[in-house]
């Protein structure tokens, strides 16, 4: 009887250490070592190994905005970081969108707003995050590119649009289909409203921009009922 005392009390010292681990300590979200009071959300290593596109920097046309081409009429185009797999993106990206990381969004919406601050995308009048479906919202708690435009919001003063369009369908996770099936899953799946923005310039703002399927459609809603609208992108990562 004692030593089963004992075995308890073990397993609840480690039990309650483990736990102190997971409260107190703040680990890199790429390679999970341990931060340093100076050091937020990624070890410094890990910030280094960001890779950042600059195509804020490339003059007459970068990747994403040929992507767009001959598709939808984009003003400016721009994403910060390019994305695959096991890079320091998809860990940053992975954790705002299944670990209920809020505060991350934001505090990478203000980065991309520092990084961009003298960039013709500041022309923009309003922000509108990509939207997600309601039922997406409520499981994840938050639409992971609304929490980007409020960091965008915060630093350039622009407000932010809610109820330009809506998302119609609840679409399948694109990550198992091909680059058709993409386009043709999320074809059909926004839905302009009506309002009365006549020419002004919204910068739409998304986490990843993969095929850029979702956004053509996107666009194209927002046209159907707004057709001198002038769209600009911007997203945090870009997958080449
Ligand atoms: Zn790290």
């Amino acid at each position: 009887m004692i030593k089963y005392f004992r075995n308890l009390s073990l397993v609840l010292k480690n039990y309650s250490d483990g736990l102190g681990h997971l409260i107190f300590t703040n680990v890199c979200l790429h390679c999970n070592k341990e931060l340093v009071s100076t050091e937020k959300y990624l070890c410094f290593g890990c910030w280094e190994q960001l890779k950042p596109t600059y195509f804020e920097k490339e003059k007459g046309g970068n990747q994403l905005e040929r992507l767009f081409q001959g598709r939808v009429h984009i003003k400016h185009a721009s994403a910060l970081y390019y994305y695959g797999k096991g890079t320091v993106s998809q860990s940053l990206i992975r954790a705002l969108k299944y670990d209920f990381k809020a505060p991350l969004g934001i505090f990478l919406g203000e980065h991309m707003a520092v990084l961009l601050k003298d960039h013709a995308i500041t022309t923009c009048d309003y922000l509108l995050p990509v939207p997600i479906h309601p039922r997406k919202k409520f499981a994840r708690g938050y639409n992971q590119s609304e929490l980007l435009a409020i960091g965008l919001s915060k630093r350039w003063q622009k407000p932010i649009l809610q109820h330009l369009v809506k998302k119609k369908t609840y679409t399948k996770s694109q990550t198992q289909l091909d680059r058709f099936g993409r386009w043709e899953n999320v074809q059909d799946i926004f839905k302009g409203l009506g309002t009365n923005l006549s020419n002004a310039h919204v910068l739409i703002v998304d986490d990843v921009i993969t095929t850029g399927a979702t956004l053509e459609a996107l666009v194209k809603a927002i046209r159907d009922v707004n057709p001198q609208i002038q769209i600009s992108l911007l997203s945090f990562a870009f997958t080449n």
